[in-house]
Order: C-alpha cells, then structure tokens, then sequence
C-alpha cells in the first residue's frame, strides 16, 4: 500500500509516517531527511542546496526529482512507500504519477493533514527545542509556511478531488490523528 502523507510543516507528517512505518512494515519517504543526509555528508547536491534550506525555500525540482526516481524504482521498497513531505509542487506530483504507472504501482491513500499557521508556530518552537535544526527558527517557520501555501496549493487542487484523498484536522492530538488515518486504512 503506497501512502501520500500532506501538509505544511509541523503538521505532524513525520510522526505519522513513523507510526505507519511500524504498523504496516513500510519505508518512510522523506524528502526533508533526504536533503538533510546530502548536506550532512557534505555532498555536491548538499553544498548547493544548502542555503535555499536554510531559508525556508524549496529546494528545485530537478535535484528532489533525481533522489526520489531512484527510490521509487528500488524493488524491495515497491508498494510499500509512505512518502512524507513529497510531492509538494505540482511537477513533483505529475512525475511521481509517471513513475508509479512505469514501475506498475499506485497511490492509495493521500492523506492531507489541515493545520492552521497558530499550531504550527507553537508546534516548530517545540520541534526546535528537541531536535535542533537550523530551518527551525521563527522566520524561516514562517517562510516555510508562505511557501507551502503559495507553492503547494496546486498540488492539493491536483489531488482533493481523488478519490483516495481524505482530509484530516492536523490541529488535533497525534494520537487521534493516528486513529482517524488507521480507521481510514481498516488497520
Ligand atoms: P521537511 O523536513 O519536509 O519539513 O523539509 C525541510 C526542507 O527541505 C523544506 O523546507 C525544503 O527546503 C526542503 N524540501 C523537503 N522536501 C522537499 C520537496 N519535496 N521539494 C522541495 N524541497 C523540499
């Protein structure tokens, strides 16, 4: 079962992603963590993305594109992917569903965790605390948000009128969150 986890940062995309992880036996799919490893180990796509991170921006479609093919064809993990924090432009969705007709795969559920800009403020100075990353601090939160809204907004359109697609308040507690996605997957 392929899972679409959507929303602005903070919405709790990453908690939820590991919870599904665990009770399906699937592989997490996060972009984010991704582009965070390439900077980490210091590599030629992490020395140019580095700054648009820090700054909230998106990183381009090129390079997300070139890391997630290569997932997406990776046969141990075919059917089993919960992607979380990707697609987020409508290019990025667009290939994703050229590349799950060629690799014989589909979505099933696109699951689009609401959450109003208030929550996720509160919620990214408490992430900050915890996990330190230096996308976190109040400025950039917000750009993040701005960019979310205004880049991502076409991928919802693209996908709100499927029928795999469920909305759910993001404002609520993770674990009633958890509860509302397992009644919809009958888990
Ligand atoms: P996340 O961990 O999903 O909140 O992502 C952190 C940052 O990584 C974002 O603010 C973007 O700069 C970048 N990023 C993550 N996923 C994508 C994506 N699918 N497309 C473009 N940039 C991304």
């Amino acid at each position: 079962m392929n899972i679409i986890l959507f929303g602005p940062p903070g919405a709790g995309k990453g908690t939820q992603a590991k919870n599904l992880e665990k009770k399906l036996n699937n592989f997490q799919i996060s972009t984010g963590d991704m582009l965070r490893d390439e900077i980490k180990n210091e590599t030629e796509i992490g020395k140019k993305i580095i700054n648009y991170m820090n700054d909230g921006k998106f990183v381009d479609d090129e390079i997300v594109n070139k890391l997630m093919k290569k997932a997406i064809f990776d046969n141990q993990k075919k059917g089993k992917f919960i992607f979380d924090g990707y697609p987020r432009t409508l290019e990025q969705a667009k290939n994703l569903d050229l590349w799950l007709i060629e690799s014989n795969q589909k979505i099933d559920f696109i699951f689009f965790l609401n959450v109003s800009k208030n929550i996720i403020i509160q919620r990214i100075e408490k992430r900050k605390i915890i996990e330190k990353r230096s996308d976190d601090d109040l400025n950039t939160i917000l750009k993040r948000y701005d960019t979310y809204m205004e880049t991502t907004k076409p991928v919802l359109d693209y996908y709100s009128s499927r029928s795999d697609f469920h909305e759910i308040d993001g404002g609520l507690k993770i674990e009633e969150i958890t509860t509302k996605i397992n009644t919809i997957l009958k888990v």
